[in-house]
């Protein structure tokens, strides 16, 4: 069905209908403005993503409905990352003109079955025709106690370097898809439905115990470098430590793409020497693995440390690593 049949408004009227309005909303979709409470004494978070379609994603390498759940979830992890609770959805999207509803209603299956999965609610958008491929913008907003939200720049000299889940994975699929190869689904999940760690962000923000944090989108060795800068320090990284998920290692993954490869969406984050005996609970707790992977040092720089536990390996000598 030709999406210009339905218009506009029939397009909006349709998304909304099969949401379900934030027990937090004061005026939803249908005002000039989404209007909402926040609970008591809680931060506003707010983030966005623009993803294009050539640039960002191919259509041949992923279905709409993959698609509308990735470009929620990745806007999720952000909040994640700021040890918040995400909350509201607003989803801008520029079709082309060979859309057709179908396409559009698997997208939109997808972006609202994610934030069901987080307690996301839709809460507005707009819509408009493209004058080449899909254009999708999604912003999350999300809350924290005052005070609770960690940012990127409170490592210290001392402080644990800790990861959740598995490194390299996503980053091996799209290796493989890039080959024209196909992969395990389980491995093709972690690309295409990747996780947003919201239980794992915010038991690490209410306890205090993550004293900077960031989601690995670009990449690990790339997001703790974001982290240091922030926090005006550096890393030493054991290579040896690094958690690669048993379908890696099986697949082929290296340790390189473990480090250089992203879109892993696992949280990064460090926390005081004298608190890593909390770790263990709280991985049991998640049931996901916390991976203590190295030291926050104060000479800047991200240090990686191969297996026998001396040899540096100096960052831009690390692509002739294998
Ligand atoms: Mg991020």
């Amino acid at each position: 069905v030709k999406l210009s049949s339905l218009g506009e408004f029939g397009l909006i009227d349709r998304l909304r209908r099969r949401t379900t309005p934030s027990p937090l909303a004061v005026r939803g979709i249908g005002d000039d403005c989404a209007q909402h409470r926040l609970p008591p004494d809680e931060e506003l978070l707010t983030t966005m993503d623009l993803l294009l379609e050539g640039v960002h994603f191919r259509r041949d390498w992923t279905d709409l409905e993959h698609l509308g759940r990735k470009s929620v979830a990745v806007n999720v992890s952000d909040i994640a990352a700021m040890g918040g609770t995400p909350r509201f959805l607003y989803l801008g999207l520029g079709l082309p003109a060979t859309a057709t509803v179908e396409e559009v209603d698997a997208f939109a299956a997808g972006a609202l079955a994610e934030a069901e999965r987080y307690g996301v609610a839709l809460a507005g958008g707009d819509t408009c025709r493209s004058a080449s491929g899909w254009v999708i913008a999604v912003t999350v907003e999300g809350s924290a106690p005052a005070g609770q939200a960690v940012g990127r720049d409170g490592a210290r000299p001392g402080d644990i370097v800790c990861v959740s889940g598995s490194l390299g994975d996503s980053a091996l699929v799209l290796q493989r898809l890039q080959r024209n190869e196909s992969m395990s689904s389980p491995l093709a999940q972690r690309h295409h439905a990747p996780p947003a760690r919201v239980a794992l962000g915010r038991a690490l923000a209410q306890a205090g115990l993550a004293t900077a944090m960031i989601d690995l989108s670009d990449g690990f060795a790339a997001d703790l470098g974001h982290i240091l800068e922030q926090s005006g320090c550096g890393a030493e990284v054991e290579l040896d430590q690094l958690p690669l998920s048993a379908a890696f290692r099986a697949a082929g993954g290296t340790v390189e793409l473990a480090v250089t490869g992203g879109e892993d969406y696992e949280l990064l984050f460090t926390l005081p020497a004298a608190r890593q005996g909390e770790l263990s609970g709280l991985a049991q707790r998640l049931n996901l693995p916390l991976t203590p992977v190295g030291r926050i040092v104060a000479a800047p720089g991200l240090q990686l440390l191969a297996a026998d536990g001396r040899r540096a390996l100096p960052q831009g000598g690390f692509n002739h690593f294998g």
